[in-house]
């Protein structure tokens, strides 16, 4: 903030030569002069300052008497997360009277301004660190060692993130719970390498990998030069070019960490919210690729087990420690003739006590029973059989029995006996379960794994394309988890994923897969959906809803407190032509990275998000660019009242690309949501609007124009400041804007959404719910809410008169509205049809394109200057 003041103080000014430093290297705030408006939160005036010296008790006084300062005013404004001062020093110890009102309004104008530009560094570093995950992740999985996967992040983290270095410590157990520096990168592995760190709670503990390690939390430093606890780092960190830092820890099952990665950043305000959540997804992966090389080293071992039982059976194959047996067949009945004697040492029974086919019968596992009846018969018809069940030991437990037989025959050939042998293969089964279960089974929640559902899915997928019958894939993944994580530690985060778990299991059937296959994320898989696609559809539309009905009923509790959990779900169907595993998988995937971005909570799959991550960069690169180039441009489209008269427009926002192609939102505004730029974006569309309003103001005073905003926007901490700076620099009444935002932003986090929308609604700006009756649709927040309007979706519009369920929607929104004196607007209003409905019954508001599609701006002034009044009624497409 300083160097971008410093850069915009002109060359001839005083100020140009002040050495700004001494004002915040290291000082504590509340010993200098502005220190008490920083700590206080208010306007603080110094008041006339004396010539004389202040004497040697008040340096900083003393500093700016004798720099000529005569009086001193300063203004605090907060920023992102920090507090920021505004100091004027004057000459004269007099001031003239509107001098405060003035620093308040150049304050008001300055934050906008300042907070745009933070939010855009800010923004591209995400987009940096977000790169660094996906190369990170690529690289992770073809690690093969620890020191690959650390040796990777600390590179990729330099050369993609664009930081200044990184490094990653390991948390010895030594006496001194020394960290050991196990890889790094940049510019200044010279410091990193002589640091001599501890993890313990000591001195050269309290930086910030120790701390991180020690207290299994993210550590973040925002601006060593003044952060006090950096002191004895300072100065050698200053000197490498460091400004700020952040260290994250990972693996580790218990506490502490295994180690932390750290990373130093020469912006003081670098690690913002939403890059350290990145960050957060970075070292997660880090510590899903350590975990994957543990679990192989423990299924080696397993594997181990196995082949050493296996040589066990050999042994006692050739000494005989076999069961060997042989029962007598009197027609249908096989008699136990005789038994070696060791019997007793696999089953602790005597052999004297072995007697009968019903002794055989209430010994063998219930479960097994049915299959293992079945060996008499088998051998009698075709000579030889092998089977395994379990049976119970004298002890009480059972013990998995490979059981041989082979028919023996008198000299005529009739069938007289059986012999065969028993051995003992637990311990050989055993292993195999947990062979099986490591490879197939998430520990943490006792899901199936990712490899498991391939499996399944590839066998699904076979029988889906030879039967027809339709299946579906849903990709879940949870809201908030990561705050969790992030707050209250990986404990805590386990014990909200197999909480979650059970929930998202008991909304689905047994028929049906539900695996986690990452850190929240799950998958299930619908084999049976229904015969058609739209039956598919709707089935796992109802699955997802009642996934996300079950993890958001109540609360789910950790330690002492409560927390709400919520989820996005993306899904898709399948046979379709050309579909693979992994083809679906990124389907659903594509699908619930839309609902994340704020669709709705559940989106089906359309081929229209089909886009690749080069695309996806390819249409950022063209969003950042038609930005700067001014080439979005914005649409009009009218709002007409009963009568056909104007009385308003929705802005619609357009992109004109190089070649002069025109293209529209459905091209761009999901994937400027997803990476951030809707911000800049809308901040840019709401002043063009309030310039528009201002202007037609003059003209038509009762004119009003909606803008639609989106979640991701909405949410943005600098929105109430750009729609309010937006209104201040156009000057027109708040009331004549009109936000549309869509229902499914009411859903979460609902608190700070009002709380929000209610500056703005003080204000006098008026809120539309977009798309009203596709979402939530709850009553209850039009009540709550300061909602003036809603608009009825198109979907419904379109289907008046004819629709018998469409006319009542229709009818019941219209009536609804009344009793709670809202505003309505009926969209995708198209036939003489739909304008005869609705006018029948008193529909105050009519869009669409019987009455004027959207076009651009400038022949939208064009037009309405020839028609002030009666606008362009029936204008068609
Ligand atoms: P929306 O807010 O529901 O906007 C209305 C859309 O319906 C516009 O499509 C408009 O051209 C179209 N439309 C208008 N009249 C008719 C009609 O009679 N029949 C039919 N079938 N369609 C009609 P457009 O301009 O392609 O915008 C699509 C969506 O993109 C908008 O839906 C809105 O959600 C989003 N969008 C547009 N501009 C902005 C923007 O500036 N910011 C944000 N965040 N989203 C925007
Ligand atoms: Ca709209
Ligand atoms: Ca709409």
């Amino acid at each position: 903030m300083l160097e971008y003041v410093k850069s915009h103080i002109a060359q001839d000014s005083d100020l140009a030569d002040f050495d700004m430093t001494p004002w915040f290297a290291g000082h504590p705030v509340d010993t200098i002069s502005f220190g008490a408006a920083l700590v206080e939160g208010r306007m603080y005036d110094s008041g006339p300052m004396m010539d004389a010296d202040p004497g040697p008790a008040y340096p900083r006084l003393r500093e700016l008497v004798r720099a000529g300062i005569r009086r001193q005013v300063v203004h605090p404004f907060d920023l992102a997360d920090r507090r920021f001062g505004l100091v004027l020093d004057f000459r004269s110890p007099a001031i003239a009277e509107e001098t405060h009102g003035l620093i308040l309004e150049f304050v008001a104008r300055l934050t906008p301004l300042l907070l745009g530009r933070l939010r855009e560094d800010a923004l591209e570093r995400a987009n940096r660190a977000l790169r660094t995950i996906h190369e990170a992740t690529e690289a992770f999985a073809h690690a093969t060692t620890a020191q690959a996967v650390f040796d990777a992040a600390c590179r990729l983290a330099v050369e993609t993130g664009g930081y200044n270095t990184c490094w990653v410590g390991l948390a010895q157990h030594d006496p001194e719970k020394s960290v050991s520096l196990a890889a790094s990168a940049g510019r200044g592995t010279g410091y990193v390498a002589q640091l001599r760190l501890s993890w313990a709670d000591v001195p050269n503990g309290r930086g910030p990998a120790g701390t991180a390690i020690r207290e299994r939390r993210i550590s973040r430093w925002r601006d060593i030069a003044v952060d006090p606890r950096f002191e004895p780092w300072r100065h050698k960190a200053l000197a490498s070019g460091f400004r700020s830092c952040i260290s994250l820890p990972f693996g580790g099952a218990g506490i502490p960490a295994a180690g932390a990665l750290t990373l130093y950043s020469s912006d003081p305000m670098a690690f913002g919210e939403e890059e350290r959540d990145l960050l957060v997804e970075l070292t997660a992966n880090m510590t899903k690729a350590l975990q994957a090389f543990t679990t192989r080293q423990e299924r080696d071992d397993a594997l181990m087990a196995h082949s050493m039982s296996e040589r066990r059976i050999d042994r006692l194959l050739a000494a005989t420690g076999v069961v060997l047996y042989a029962l007598a067949l009197h027609g249908d009945e096989a008699v136990l003739v005789d038994m070696s004697e060791n019997i007793v040492d696999m089953l602790g029974y005597v052999p004297g006590n072995i007697r009968g086919l019903d002794w055989w019968r209430n010994h063998v596992h219930p479960e097994d029973l049915p299959q293992a009846a079945l060996g008499v018969p088998r051998t009698v018809e075709s000579g030889q059989f092998v089977h395994r069940y379990r049976i119970r030991h004298q002890n009480g437990g059972y013990r998995w029995i490979h059981d041989e037989k082979t028919l023996q025959r008198d000299a005529a050939g009739n069938p007289v006996g059986i012999v065969g042998v028993w051995i003992d293969i637990t311990e050989r089964r055993e292993a195999e379960e947990q062979i099986y279960r490591l490879a197939h089974i998430d520990p943490l929640t006792e899901l199936p794994n990712r490899r498991l559902l391939n499996e399944r899915l590839r066998e699904v997928l076979i029988e889906a394309r030879r039967t027809g019958v339709q299946g579906a894939l849903l990709f879940i993944d949870l809201d908030r988890f990561k705050t969790i994580n992030d707050m209250l530690g990986h404990s805590a985060g386990d014990s909200a994923l197999r909480q979650a778990a059970q929930r998202l299991r008991q909304a689905v059937r047994a028929a049906d897969t539900i695996a986690r296959v990452g850190g929240d994320e799950f998958v299930v898989l619908i084999a049976d959906a229904g015969s058609t696609v739209a039956d598919a559809a709707d089935h796992a539309a109802t699955i997802a809803r009642k996934m996300i009905d079950a993890l958001t009923a109540r609360p789910i509790s950790i330690g002492e407190r409560e927390y709400h959990l919520g989820a996005s779900i993306g899904f898709t169907m399948f046979p379709k032509p050309d579909d693979t595993i992994d083809t679906l998988i990124r389907e659903a995937d594509t699908a619930m990275y839309q609902a994340k971005a704020g669709e709705a909570d559940v989106v089906m799959f359309r081929q229209s998000m089909h886009l690749s991550i080069v695309a996806r960069h390819a249409i950022e690169d063209e969003i950042r660019s038609a930005l700067k180039a001014g080439r979005f441009e914005i649409w009009l489209q009218d709002q007409v009242e009963l009568g056909g008269k104007p009385v308003g427009a929705e802005v619609l926002l357009r992109l004109r690309d190089r070649d002069g192609r025109i293209a529209v939102p459905s091209e761009f505004i999901g994937i400027a949501e997803s990476s951030g730029l809707i911000v800049p974006l809308g901040r840019w569309l709401l002043r063009e609007a309030c310039a528009l309003l201002a202007r037609a103001h003059r003209d038509r005073p009762d004119w009003r124009l909606s803008v639609n905003v989106s979640p991701r926007q909405f949410r943005d901490p600098a929105f109430v400041t750009d729609v309010i700076a937006a209104l201040d620099i156009s000057g027109v009444p708040a009331d004549r804007l009109t936000l549309e935002i869509t229902e499914n932003l009411l859903i979460r986090d609902t608190f700070e959404i009002a709380r929000i929308m209610g500056i703005l609604a003080d204000r006098g700006v008026r809120f539309s719910v977009d798309d009203f009756g596709t979402g939530y649709s709850s009553l209850h927040y039009l009540r709550q809410l300061p909602i003036h309007e809603i608009k009825i979706d198109r979907g419904f519009i379109g289907q008046v008169p004819d629709d018998a369920s469409s006319v009542a929607i229709v009818e019941a929104i219209l009536a609804m509205a009344r009793r709670l004196d809202l505003d309505v607007v009926a969209e995708g209003v198209e036939t003489p049809e739909h304008v005869a409905f609705l006018k029948a019954r008193g529909c105050p508001r009519m869009q669409g394109y019987f009455f004027a599609c959207p076009i651009p701006v400038s022949e939208w002034l064009e037009r309405s200057a020839h028609t002030p009044d009666a606008g362009v009624a029936n204008a068609r497409r």
